[in-house]
């Protein structure tokens, strides 16, 4: 007979209790769960012993679903209502997405409102967001984890990869949410690998992890130090992977056997039959790929490993670009890197491993299983968040931020808060004034990029601070703090300090930022450096004109008195100088330089021109202040 183990009332029921805890990998292609178990980490398997759940979700007319292999079998048959590699739709718009060929799916725009802008598929069941063909994956994953450890769990690290964007996590987050799981942390795939490689305890050092996903390929240059882990930079193509060597085989095979436009049945099964063969060619040197279409027709094409290479080739290239542009961000050469390490079912294929052991000039790490690496990883995280640290776990990983965070401030300028390659978690505070007297509002605008003007940077949030006390410009202080999440969520607060008026936003951009626009973004704020600069300096003249004119417009207002009608007269004149200046500081035909330089000019001379004024209104305001006051008192 089993004994039963009671405890007080609030007393823990044993003081070694192992809280459940999973990672789990969530990816394109497949999804996998893992715990630590007598501390080590395992995947979990399902009632028939396998350990991938394909990430595919089939609806059914009753509203029901079919969730992995048993959706998977009808991908073919079935393909409008079954949904694969749902992760490239998370927190996406219809135009993001465009560009994705081959796809059955019935998509409606989810339209700003409702649907936050993220495209959803119409199936015989409804119609479904990205977020609940998620949960149905994430739902399977947690009985599949709570029927193998007997319990609930208390709580999950989600993988995601590095580039997925506000968007794109809190998709994720909602996801796990509606799934019932508890997220202790959304953790970068790449970071999670390092963790399952355990290179806390490798040499001090520079690491890159490849990651070559289904439909992803995430580069992440880690600098591991005194046994805590940074990631110098990330880099990569959210839209390039496995699937994409399916595609340029798929169209090899069209071509090879000189067949006419299919259909969308025949296209499904022809990819599948492309898949099988690039999975074969990664260890035979070369395959056949054999179908009958729906019309009777046979297809025969054989591909060898070498054809399968060079068909491919450019898609390898497209990686190493990204691995040199993460380098160059990182501020690290290929001698610095000390070790690399191999993730994704599509680092198998042995071109990608050669490419990158040549960049490299040393062997990659890929003992472990490149398909549960990850999840590996996510598990031992998932175990120490839980509370089940086990003595000697005291890394840290860290994540960085893409692309700047900024604030627009006057002239339609950017004040970055929290530059690029930021580490997260992180807050940065700055603060703010007004612009003019008695200024009760304050309009904040959350940008996002590397260039110096609003106009060409990703608006991302606006909001306003209302309730400021009216003070004379320049002297209410309103501190502005940004804070990136450790799954990189921004919220950003505003508060005036005299009155304690608060105002804050998180950030839920709508639609997804790709990195073929954060690439672009970066390019140009690379090659617009010294214009923007300049042009910086313009606006920031021109904003020192607006201030100069209404300082000097109001303190008229209040004490004309103290000036002879001549001196009222130059000080006009030196007003409308300015003006005329500030207009002439729009004309483009100019040089940038220039016309600072001539509204520079003008700005001066009003200052000088004021500063007889100032003085006696000073006088004015200090004798106001003694009067009727005996020298003692003050
Ligand atoms: P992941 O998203 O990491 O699960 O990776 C899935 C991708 O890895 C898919 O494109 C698979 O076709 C690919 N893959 C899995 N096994 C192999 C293999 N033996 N050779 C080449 N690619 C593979």
């Amino acid at each position: 007979m089993a004994l039963l183990q009671i405890s007080e009332p609030g007393m823990s029921t044993a003081p070694h209790q192992h809280r459940l805890a999973v990672g789990i990998d969530l990816g394109t292609t497949n999804s996998l769960v893992a715990t630590v178990r007598s501390g080590s980490p395992e995947v979990l398997s399902d009632e028939n012993g396998r350990s991938l759940l394909p990430s595919i979700v089939r609806y059914l007319p009753n509203g029901h679903a079919n969730i992995g292999y048993k959706a998977h079998a009808h991908r073919t048959t079935d393909p409008k209502n079954t949904i694969v590699s749902v992760k490239r739709f998370m927190g996406r718009g219809l135009k993001d997405i465009a560009h994705v060929e081959n796809l059955p799916y019935d998509f409606v725009d989810g339209g700003r409102e409702g649907g936050h802008g993220m495209v959803q598929i119409r199936t015989v069941a409804g119609v479904k967001s990205p977020v609940e063909v998620s949960a149905q994956i994430l739902a399977t994953l947690r009985q599949r984890a709570e029927d193998s450890l007997g319990d609930e769990l208390v709580g999950a690290v989600i993988t995601v990869p590095a580039y997925f964007d506000d968007a794109q996590r809190q998709a994720t987050k909602d996801a796990a949410q509606l799934a019932g799981l508890n997220v202790l942390r959304l953790l970068s795939e790449p970071t999670a690998a390092a963790i399952a490689y355990g290179l806390d305890h490798a040499k001090e050092g520079v690491y890159a992890v490849y990651d070559l996903g289904g439909g992803t390929f995430d580069i992440s240059i880690l600098k591991l130090s005194k046994g805590v882990f940074e990631v110098l930079s990330t880099g990569g193509d959210s839209a390039l992977g496995g699937d994409d060597f399916d595609q340029r085989l798929f169209c090899y095979i069209t071509e090879q056997a000189k067949l006419a436009p299919l259909s969308e049945e025949d296209t499904a099964t022809l990819m599948v039959k492309a898949r099988q063969a690039k999975e074969l060619l990664s260890t035979n040197d070369e395959t056949t790929v054999e179908a009958i279409l729906k019309s009777g027709e046979i297809v025969q094409v054989t591909v060898s490993a070498e054809t399968f290479t060079e068909i491919t080739k450019h898609l390898v290239v497209k990686t190493m670009n990204a691995i040199r542009k993460a380098m160059r961000d990182a501020n690290v050469s290929v001698e610095d890197v000390d070790g690399v390490v191999m993730v994704g079912g599509a680092t198998r294929m042995p071109q990608v491993r050669r490419a990158v052991s040549e960049f490299f000039k040393t062997i990659p790490h890929a003992n472990i299983d490149p398909d549960r690496v990850v999840a590996l990883g996510a598990a031992i995280q998932a175990n120490l968040l839980a509370g089940n640290r086990a003595p000697g776990d005291d890394w840290l990983l860290l994540d960085v931020t893409p692309l700047s965070l900024g604030i627009e401030t006057m002239g339609g300028l950017v004040e970055k808060i929290i530059p690029r390659n930021s580490t997260i978690p992180v807050a940065r505070a700055q603060e703010f004034t007004t612009f003019k007297d008695g200024q009760t509002a304050m309009a904040i605008h959350v940008v996002q990029g590397e260039r110096e003007l609003v106009s060409d940077s990703r608006s991302l949030a606006r909001f306003e601070l209302r309730g400021i006390p009216p003070m004379a410009a320049g002297a209410a202080r309103i501190r502005v703090t940004y804070q990136v999440d450790a799954d990189g969520l921004l919220s950003v607060s505003a508060r005036e300090a005299r009155s304690g008026v608060e105002a804050s936003i998180t950030v839920k951009p709508s639609y997804g930022l790709g990195d073929d626009e954060i690439a672009r973004m970066l390019q140009e704020s690379y090659t617009s450096a010294q214009g923007d600069m300049q042009m910086r300096a313009l606006r920031e003249e021109q904003v020192e004109a607006e201030r100069i004119l209404l300082a000097t417009q109001s303190a008229l207002g209040e004490d004309k008195d103290l000036l002879s009608g001549e001196e009222q007269g130059a000080i006009a004149k030196l007003m409308d100088d300015v003006r005329e200046a500030v207009a002439r500081s729009n004309d483009q035909s100019q040089d940038t330089g220039a016309r600072q330089d001539v509204l520079h000019n003008a700005v001066q001379a009003l200052a000088r021109g004021t500063e007889e004024f100032a003085a006696r209104r000073m006088d004015k305001s200090v004798r106001k202040a003694l009067a009727g006051k005996s020298l003692d008192q003050v």
